[in-house]
């Protein structure tokens, strides 16, 4: 019920309605319409004091403790980026280049990145520049370690491989004792038994009589008997294209078919066959070209052993 005002009207004793003129209503409307808005406003500066202000200060630490969580991470990113920079630079220039692989090409290193705009969604924020680049910096680092775990499982698969075909290269000497070596790779003019001209392919290596040979790399022996001028001969065929051969023994102590290892003994020196005296044929053959042997007895030593080695069997091999 609205609040009504009435008044005693003396000239006929009747009580009657108080009506204020229209500028007073006017008037009044617009006080009480102020009061209500000077009042809201009241309420709400209070409020904000009291509570946005607070909710405000808690989302600023908020903000700034996200900030230092962003900065403690881009440390540990660009930590990452340094040691895959690292793994990267080693296998290019280190373990490719030594098990004679080619570089992963620059093409797939970079693949994954760029194309279409991955980050639309991060975009329109007041930070939006800063973890638009943590995405994509994640998003490499991503990228690039699939491609270098890849191409480390590559590396191992060849190092295996790399492994394995250096046990059973012919990559060392076929005996322990020399006395001195003799005719090498060449064009002999006359043969020292047949008298004559004709090329010799092997190495040989004067010991004593009944001294050990070994096996010069793992392999498979394809012949183990006598062979015209080699006397008693025996090849073993390594893989890769290379078969070693050992002449004129005095005693074989393998037969065809198996398989040996490196420093597996096979037979004895001797003079067999087209001879003349004790000594070891040694011959080594790649895909059916003669290399020289004396090039492949570099197994375990250093560079400076392997040389001080020719240039002492070179020095013994001139006294003859
Ligand atoms: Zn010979």
């Amino acid at each position: 019920m609205p609040h009504r005002k009435y008044f005693l009207d003396l000239s006929d004793l009747q009580f009657k309605r108080v009506r204020l003129p229209w500028k007073s209503k006017l008037i009044r409307s617009i006080l009480w319409i102020g009061a209500v808005v000077v009042i809201s406003w009241g309420y709400g500066a209070a409020f904000n004091k009291f509570f946005g202000s607070r909710k405000n200060k808690m989302l600023t630490q908020e903000i700034e403790s996200i900030k230092l969580e962003y900065s403690l991470l881009g440390r540990q990113i660009n930590n990452s980026i340094k040691v895959l920079d690292g793994l990267e630079q080693s296998d290019a220039q280190r373990y490719r280049p030594i098990l004679d692989m080619t570089p992963v090409p620059e093409t797939v290193r970079k693949m994954g990145s760029g194309g279409v705009n991955k980050y639309a969604d991060l975009e329109g924020f007041d930070n939006s520049d800063l973890m638009v680049s943590f995405q994509k910096k994640v998003d490499d680092i991503k990228n690039r370690t699939t491609i270098q775990y890849q191409s480390f499982s590559t590396i191992e698969d060849r190092k295996n491989e790399w492994k394995r075909e250096m046990e059973h290269l012919p990559m060392i000497s076929p005996v322990n004792v020399i006395y001195r070596l003799g005719d090498g790779i060449k064009f002999r003019e006359k043969h020292p038994v047949l008298g004559t001209p004709q090329w010799h392919h092997g190495q040989d290596i004067c010991t004593p009589y009944g001294s050990e040979v070994f096996a010069t790399g793992s392999g498979k022996v394809i012949q183990a008997g006598w062979e015209g001028g080699f006397g008693n001969c025996i090849v073993i065929d390594h893989g890769y294209g290379y078969r070693s051969t050992y002449g004129h023994l005095s005693n074989i102590k393998v037969t065809v078919g198996i398989n040996v290892k490196r420093g597996d003994l096979i037979g004895l020196t001797g003079s067999t066959g087209t001879s003349s005296g004790p000594h070891l044929h040694y011959q080594i053959d790649l895909y059916g070209q003669y290399k020289n042997p004396l090039y492949y007895f570099n197994n375990d030593l250093t560079e400076n052993e392997y040389f001080d080695m020719i240039q002492s069997l070179t020095a013994q091999s001139k006294l003859r």
